[in-house]
């Protein structure tokens, strides 16, 4: 009997601990959901137009320069075809690239985009291994002068 009464007891908090982690579990999926509409919300204000994105001054580097950089005087980034200094493809630089370079990154305003993304990257390990050359050149000589 007691048996009995005890497993009855067992299988309802069971059925409550149920209960309550599928009731945790969906309403972390709708926080999931709702962040994910605010974030497309936000990202649907911030575009004005077709490859034009709105500028968040408040977000940008600081900078003791005069006058202000052509998308802050705008109030808007927008696409922007360039020329790689490596390879001289056609490129374009766009507006949310931008926004991420400046607002994100904290790029300097008036820095601009010069490689494409392989010649980048190229650039990027070149130097890694000239500063490594160096560092190594550096410690010889120091070596060298110490013994
Ligand atoms: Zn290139």
């Amino acid at each position: 009997m007691a048996g009995a009464h005890a497993w009855r007891i067992k299988r309802q908090v069971q059925a409550v601990a149920a209960a309550a982690l599928s009731s945790t579990v969906s309403r972390r999926e709708c926080d999931v959901v709702t962040r994910q509409k605010g974030r497309q919300r936000k990202r649907q204000s911030e575009r004005t137009a077709a490859g034009v994105v709105r500028v968040n001054v408040s977000a940008l580097a600081p900078n003791n320069s005069y006058g202000a950089p052509r998308f802050v005087r705008l109030g808007y980034y927008e696409d922007e075809p360039f020329t790689c200094t490596g390879c001289g493809a056609a490129q374009v630089w766009t507006a949310w690239q931008q926004k991420w370079w400046y607002e994100v990154a904290k790029g300097y305003v008036y820095s601009t985009a010069k490689y494409c993304r392989a010649c980048r990257h190229r650039e990027q390990a070149r130097r890694t291994e000239a500063k490594r050359v160096h560092l190594e050149g550096v410690a010889r000589k120091r070596a060298r002068v110490n013994r």
